[in-house]
C-alpha cells in the first residue's frame, strides 16, 4: 500500500521524468488529488484554504498580517493562492517559495480581476453585452486570458453574473444587466474564452462565477446591501446564470458581501453547500470575496474570526480571500470535533483539483510565460477590441437621419467633458491596462473625417476635480461653468455638433452607488446652452449603467450609447458615426425616465390592475408612468427592419413536442444592416405568478436593402419550465403567449396551448 502511494504521488507530484511510467489508468486526476491529500497535515490542508493579497496593503479587517510573514507561510506550503501579485517576475518569485521550500510543493493559483481585458481592454461588460454577439465575448475572453497568462496570472474572478435591475447599483457595469437568460449565455461564453474546452491548454486560465449570490438586488441599489429576496424570485432569476456556469464546467465560485433573506451569502449552507455543490453537483470550489468571512462579524452573524471561520466553512464556502479567518480558527476548530476533517479534505480536494486541471503540478511555472508575452500581437487585440467595441453601440434615437454624419458636413464641434478623455472609455476594474491610453472620441473622429471637414473642440466644463482611482471617486464639478463660452461659439459655427457627455471611469464599478443617475454635474446645463445656439447634434454617451436622459430624449436629435469602450473606443464611436458600421447593439438593461422608477426591468409581473386605462394610471406613479425610457432590447440602425406575422408550426404541444415558430423580417432601409430578433414567451396562468415576457432566444440576423429573411425558433417544453410552487423546474400545463419583435416592448404576438 505504501509502495502503491509513493508511486501515485510521485505521479501526483507530475514530476514529468516518472510521469510516463504511471500506467494510464492511475493517471487521472481523482487519483492524483487523492494522493497528495493522503500526504498533508492538516495544517497544510488547512494552509490550501488561505488566499493572500499580494499587492495592496488596505488596512481592516482583511490584511493584519505583514509581508514578512506571508513569506513565511508560503515557504512552509500553509497557503494557496494569492490575488494581485502582478508581473512573471513576481509570480515566479512567489512560486518559488512555494516550490522550493515547502514538503508537498502545491503550486499557488494566482488570482486577479480581469474583468474586461487586461492589457487590451474591451468594453465594459454591461457594454459588451449590448452587442449580443456570443462569439465576440468569447473572443474577447480568450484575448484577456492569453494576456493575463504572460503575465503570470492563472485565474480572473470574472465572470460577473449577478443580475441586476437597478442602475443605482454601481456594480451593475460589470454584469450583463437585467435578464438571466441574456446573462447565462453571455457567462457561459466567457468562461469559454477564459478556460478553452478544460483549461488543459496552458493559455487558458481559470474563470470564477460570482458574485453567489443575491449581490445585485441589493436594496436601493446601495452596493454591498441587504437583498430581499424570497425562494421563487431567487431560483427564477437569480440563480440560472449560476447554474448554467456550473453546467460549463467553471472553476471557482465566488460568494459574496450581502445577506441574503437575513443570511450573509457568505455564510449560507443552502447558496453553497445545498444548491451548488449538492443539488448541482458542482466539483470546483468556491472561494470567498475579500474578506467576506470575516464580514460576517459585522453582519451580526458571528462573533469573532473562529466563529467566522465555522459558519462559512460548515456552509461551504473554501477558500478565504485574505480574511485571515481560516488561518484564525480552522485548525483549532478540527482539532476540538467542531469541524469534521472529512469537510476539510472535501475542501483541499476541490482545490487540488482544479490545479490538476489547470496543469499546475506538470509545471508550476507555465503561466509565467516571458516568450509568450513576446509572441502576443497587441495590434491585432486592438484591432478584435475594436471590433467588439463598435457592436456594442446601441443608437437610441436619430430624428431625421443625423446620423450617419453627412458629407454636407463641413464644420464640426466636438464638446464635452469626455470628447477627448483618454482615460474614461478604459473604464473601472481596468486590470493593467494603461491608464490615458485610450482613443478618444476626438482622435476617433479626427482619423475618420476627411480633410476637408474642420473640427473643432471644447471641453465645455470639466466633469469633476483632481484624481480619482479605484478607492477614491471622482469629485464632480458643480460650479466651474468658464469653458461653457468658448463651447458655445465653437457650436454657434458648425454644421454639426457632437456633444460627449456621460460618467467618469470611476463612476460605476464597486462601492460606486448613486442615487441621482442624471447627467453629473454641469453637463445637463452645458448641453441645454449648447442646444439654444445649435439643435443639431449628436450626443454620444460614455457610461457604465444606464442614465436618466429624459430631457436629452425629448430634445436632441441622436443618442448614441457608447458606454465605455476599452482601448479602441474612440475609433469605434466614429466608425458608427461616419456609417463605417451600421450599429446593431441592443440594450441589455432598461433606461429609466426617472430614478424613482428603479428597479426597473421588462421581465415584471402584473399588477392586479393592468385591466383598464384608469387602473394603468393607477398602478403607476403620479408624475411619471411607469413604462422605461428605452425599454432592454431596444436599439436602433441606419436602416429600417419591418417584422411580418408570426407563424406558429402547431397551437397545441404536448411535453415531448416542439412548435416552430417563425417570422419574416425585411429591411425596408436603404443601407446593409443587422438585427437582432428576439423571442419572448409568456406562461398565462401558473401557480405562481409569471412575468409578463421573459427572453427565450434571440438571433442575430443580416440583411441587405430589400431582402426578407424568415427566422425561426423553436419551442419545446424545457423552455417553458420555471421554479413553480411545488419548488422545482418544471412546465405547467396551459396556455401560452410567444412574442417576437426588435426590443422586449414593440412585439408580434401569437398563442399556443402546452398539454400534458
Ligand atoms: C470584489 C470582487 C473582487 C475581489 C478581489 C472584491 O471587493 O467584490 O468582485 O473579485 O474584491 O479584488
Amino acid at each position: 500500500y505504501i509502495i502503491l502511494m509513493s508511486f501515485l504521488l510521485t505521479g501526483g507530484l507530475g514530476l514529468q521524468a516518472q510521469n510516463s511510467e504511471i500506467p494510464s489508468s492511475v493517471k487521472n486526476v481523482e487519483t492524483k488529488v487523492d494522493s497528495i491529500l493522503f500526504m498533508m497535515t492538516l495544517e497544510e490542508k488547512v494552509g490550501q484554504l488561505v488566499q493572500y493579497n499580494g499587492s495592496w496593503d488596505l488596512t481592516g479587517p482583511a490584511s493584519e498580517m505583514g509581508n514578512k510573514e506571508k513569506e513565511e507561510r508560503l515557504k512552509k506550503g500553509l497557503v494557496g493562492s494569492m490575488l494581485n501579485v502582478l508581473s512573471v517576475e513576481a509570480t515566479r518569485e512567489a512560486q518559488k517559495l512555494v516550490m522550493e521550500n515547502s514538503r508537498i510543493k502545491i503550486p499557488l493559483m494566482f488570482g486577479y480581476d480581469v474583468i474586461h481585458g487586461y492589457k487590451t481592454i474591451f468594453p465594459v461588460p454591461l457594454g459588451e453585452t449590448a452587442s449580443w454577439d456570443l462569439e465576440a465575448m468569447e473572443k474577447s475572453a480568450r484575448i484577456a486570458a492569453i494576456e493575463s497568462v504572460a503575465d503570470g496570472v492563472n485565474w480572473t474572478f470574472s465572470p460577473m453574473i449577478d443580475v441586476s435591475r437597478d442602475a443605482r447599483w454601481g456594480r451593475i457595469m460589470e454584469g450583463s444587466g437585467e435578464d438571466p437568460y441574456l446573462t447565462s449565455l453571455v457567462g457561459v461564453a466567457k468562461i469559454k474564452g477564459y478556460q478553452g474546452d478544460d483549461l488543459s491548454d496552458s493559455t487558458t486560465i481559470a474563470a470564477t462565477a460570482k458574485h453567489f449570490a443575491g449581490y445585485g438586488f441589493a436594496e436601493a441599489g446601495r452596493d454591498y446591501n441587504t437583498a430581499n429576496v424570497g425562494e421563487y424570485e431567487l431560483h427564477n432569476f437569480i440563480l440560472p446564470p449560476f447554474k448554467a456556469a456550473a453546467d460549463a464546467g467553471v472553476a471557482t465560485f465566488m460568494n459574496s458581501f450581502n445577506t441574503i433573506d437575513g443570511t450573509p451569502a457568505t455564510g449560507s449552507k443552502m447558496l453553497q453547500r445545498d444548491i451548488l455543490k449538492r443539488d448541482w453537483n458542482w466539483n470546483g470550489f468556491v472561494v470567498s470575496d475579500w474578506g467576506s468571512i470575516t464580514e460576517m462579524i459585522y453582519h451580526g452573524f458571528s462573533k469573532d474570526k473562529k466563529h467566522a471561520a465555522e459558519i462559512a466553512f460548515k456552509a461551504g464556502s473554501d477558500m478565504d480571500m485574505e480574511g485571515g479567518a481560516y488561518e484564525a480558527g480552522l485548525l483549532e476548530l478540527v482539532e476540538e470535533g467542531e469541524i469534521d476533517e472529512s469537510l476539510i479534505d472535501d475542501a483541499v480536494e476541490r482545490i487540488l483539483r482544479v490545479k490538476f486541471k489547470m496543469g499546475l503540478f506538470e509545471d508550476p511555472y507555465r503561466y509565467s510565460n516571458p516568450e509568450l508575452a513576446e509572441q502576443i500581437s497587441y495590434e491585432e487585440h486592438r484591432e478584435v477590441a475594436r471590433d467588439i467595441a463598435r457592436k456594442s453601440v446601441v443608437l437610441l434615437k436619430n430624428e431625421d437621419d443625423i446620423l450617419p454624419i453627412k458629407s454636407e458636413v463641413q464644420k464640426m464641434a466636438i464638446i464635452g467633458p469626455l470628447a477627448a478623455d483618454k482615460d474614461t472609455p478604459i473604464g473601472n476594474w481596468r486590470a493593467q491596462g494603461e491608464a490615458n491610453s485610450a482613443v478618444s472620441v476626438l482622435e476617433g473622429i479626427k482619423a475618420a473625417a476627411g480633410d476637408n471637414v474642420e473640427i473643432t473642440y471644447a471641453e465645455g466644463a470639466p466633469l469633476g476635480i483632481g484624481e480619482r482611482s479605484f478607492l477614491m471617486p471622482l469629485e464632480i464639478n458643480e460650479t466651474d461653468k468658464s469653458g461653457f463660452a468658448d463651447a458655445i461659439s465653437k457650436a454657434e459655427n458648425a454644421d454639426l455638433v457632437i456633444m460627449v457627455l456621460g460618467e467618469d471611469a470611476f463612476q460605476t464599478g464597486e462601492g460606486r452607488s448613486q442615487a441621482k443617475i442624471g447627467l453629473a454635474g454641469v453637463q445637463q446645463e452645458l448641453l441645454e446652452e449648447i442646444y439654444k445656439v445649435n439643435q443639431n447634434i449628436a450626443l454620444v454617451l460614455i457610461n457604465g449603467r444606464p442614465l436618466e436622459i429624459t430631457w436629452a430624449a425629448e430634445n436632441i436629435p441622436a443618442i448614441v450609447e457608447a458606454w465605455q469602450l476599452g482601448s479602441e473606443s474612440g475609433h469605434a464611436i466614429a466608425d458608427v458615426l461616419f456609417g463605417k458600421y451600421n450599429p446593431s447593439g441592443k440594450l441589455p438593461v432598461s433606461f429609466p425616465k426617472a430614478v424613482g422608477q428603479e428597479p426597473l426591468y421588462y421581465n415584471q409581473q402584473n399588477t392586479g390592475r393592468p385591466y383598464s386605462e384608469e387602473h394603468v394610471t393607477f398602478s403607476s406613479y403620479t408624475d411619471v408612468d411607469k413604462e422605461p425610457l428605452y425599454p432592454f432590447g431596444f436599439g436602433l440602425s441606419y436602416t429600417d427592419f419591418e417584422y411580418g406575422e408570426i407563424q406558429l408550426s402547431a397551437e397545441e404541444m404536448n411535453a415531448n413536442g416542439e412548435i416552430m415558430v417563425s417570422v419574416p423580417v425585411t429591411n425596408t432601409g436603404d443601407v446593409a444592416g443587422k438585427e437582432v430578433v428576439q423571442l419572448y414567451l409568456r406562461d398565462l396562468v401558473a401557480s405562481k405568478a409569471r412575468p409578463i415576457k421573459e427572453l427565450k432566444g434571440f438571433e442575430m440576423i443580416e440583411l441587405n436593402p430589400g431582402e426578407t429573411k424568415t427566422v425561426e425558433f423553436i419551442i419545446d417544453e424545457e423552455m417553458l419550465r420555471f421554479y413553480s410552487a411545488n419548488k422545482k423546474w418544471e412546465s405547467e400545463a396551459g396556455d401560452f403567449e410567444v412574442f417576437v419583435g426588435t426590443n422586449s416592448r414593440d412585439l408580434k404576438k401569437a398563442e399556443f396551448t402546452l398539454n400534458k
